[in-house]
């Protein structure tokens, strides 16, 4: 944590006064992906109002890793320890692979740690900025003229807040399994065993019994790797089945048994796919990352889209016209129902989910894949993408969801509007 934060938080720590601190006209919540994202851009865009951050953590680590196509230029890049100009996909079956790359849009790798340092860096240089950490939020209140925040140890009002806090994975409900469940190690071996050159987006030669189930390998070296286990649609996978499965992949597609390897760490996580996220926002409220809908349902992918988000929030906030647009959904209606459709198919054909991915890879141009996925995609990427994917199976797979069942769980995807209530607290 930088020293000027701390010094901050304790100047504001030994205010015993328990009336409301009123002396901030943004206030954000989470100081995660989104919420130091919404304070950078809104520093770059000219807004020296005063904002105040709160965080219930109270030290960053490297929790985690983002990695993202470098479509276009983030604040970030410059950050990334490696990047990749090749990828693959891999299925059951000899001729199941499929190869792509390329270097004009390279898939790079971000460790969160560099991204906070940055961002702390910033905040502590920015004096409108305070950054309060160890802050749990226990209460947010709508009034018709502030917004009112409350913690243990204080309460606070502003003109508007962005809330980045507010996405749990759900329990029970019937969207509850519109869930993307993940948990990678992060190995060292001793003999060389890894391409750093390629990466693997998705091998599916694991087992498909729970629902669509792959591993995903970023190799850094050749003894040097992260290896993700990733579930689609499952309810729960615990922490020791993960790592069970990423034992087994590592013996079985890579000769290493448990002693010929050592975990240097671990991240793991849950990310909705679909509307699940529950974007909502209010006249002085606004969700943003996770919590605002940030994740693409069809991918899980957020760190781009959570850059954008902010990005056009702070540009509106500098113009002044936060008012009038605020609430945007992060992704085209486009997109939306690709991702809709293609995951309400997969939840009913789960079994189709190897052969859909590998051949989305292996018949369109590597480009514009890429360009789809991040949302930037031609009209003639997505001929490509509709042409590779016009496979009967395919076709059959979707023919299905409409046929039997108009009210899925896709409407819930390609309805993410924003909703206008009251956040629940
Ligand atoms: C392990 C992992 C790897 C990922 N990898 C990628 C990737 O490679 N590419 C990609 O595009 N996306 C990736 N994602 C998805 C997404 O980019 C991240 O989840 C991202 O961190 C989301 O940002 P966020 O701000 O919404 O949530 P977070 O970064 O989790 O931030 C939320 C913040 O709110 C704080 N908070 C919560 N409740 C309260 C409260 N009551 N009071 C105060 N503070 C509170 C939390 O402590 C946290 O700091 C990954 C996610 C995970 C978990």
């Amino acid at each position: 944590m930088s020293p000027v934060i701390a010094e901050k938080k304790d100047c504001l720590d030994n205010d015993s006064t328990p009336s409301i601190d009123s002396g901030h006209r943004y206030l954000v919540l989470g100081a995660g992906c989104a919420g130091l994202s919404l304070v950078w851009h809104m520093l770059e865009a000219g807004i020296n109002d005063p904002i105040l951050v709160l965080e219930q953590r109270r030290e960053y680590v490297n929790d985690r890793t983002w990695c993202y196509w470098n479509v276009e230029p983030t604040a970030f890049d410059d950050l990334a320890d490696f990047s990749w100009c090749k990828w693959e996909v891999v299925a059951e079956g000899t001729t199941a692979k499929a190869e792509a790359g390329s270097a004009r849009l390279p898939y790079i790798f971000l460790a969160s740690d560099r991204f906070y340092q940055r961002v702390l860096d910033r905040i502590a240089a920015s004096p409108n900025v305070t950054l309060l950490l160890g802050q749990q939020v226990l209460r947010v209140e709508e009034r018709a003229d502030a917004v009112i925040v409350r913690t243990a140890a204080a309460t606070y009002s502003g003109e508007r807040l962005f809330d980045s806090s507010g996405w749990r994975p759900a329990a029970g409900g019937r969207h509850s399994k519109w869930l993307q469940h993940f948990r990678g190690q992060r190995i060292r071996t001793e003999r060389p065993v890894f391409n750093p050159s390629r990466l693997t987006l998705m091998d599916h030669r694991v087992s498909q019994k729970d629902g669509p189930h792959f591993v995903y390998l970023l190799p850094f070296s050749p003894n040097e790797a992260l290896v993700e286990n990733t579930y689609l649609f499952a309810a729960s996978i615990s922490p020791a089945r993960h790592r069970a499965e990423i034992a087994d992949y590592l013996a079985q597609f890579h000769g290493l048994g448990p002693r010929d390897y050592e975990v240097l760490g671990e991240e793991h996580g849950t990310i909705p796919m679909g509307g699940g996220a529950g974007v909502v926002r209010t006249d002085r409220i606004e969700r943003i990352g996770l919590a605002g809908g940030a994740a693409r349902s069809a991918t899980g992918y957020a760190f781009l889209r959570i850059q954008r988000q902010c990005c056009d929030i702070a540009r509106r906030m500098a113009a002044g016209s936060l008012k009038a647009r605020s609430g945007t959904v992060p992704g085209g209606r486009k997109y939306r129902i690709f991702d809709a459709i293609m995951l309400a198919a997969l939840a009913r054909s789960p079994h189709l989910a190897p052969a859909f991915f590998t051949t989305l890879f292996q018949r369109s141009p590597a480009e514009s894949v890429v360009r789809f996925l991040t949302e930037r995609s031609s009209i003639r990427d997505d001929i490509w993408i509709i042409r590779s994917l016009f496979k009967w199976d395919f076709v059959r797979m979707l023919l299905r969801i409409f046929w039997r069942q108009p009210e899925s769980e896709a409407r819930q995807v390609i309805d993410s509007a924003p909703l206008t209530k009251a956040l629940p607290r």
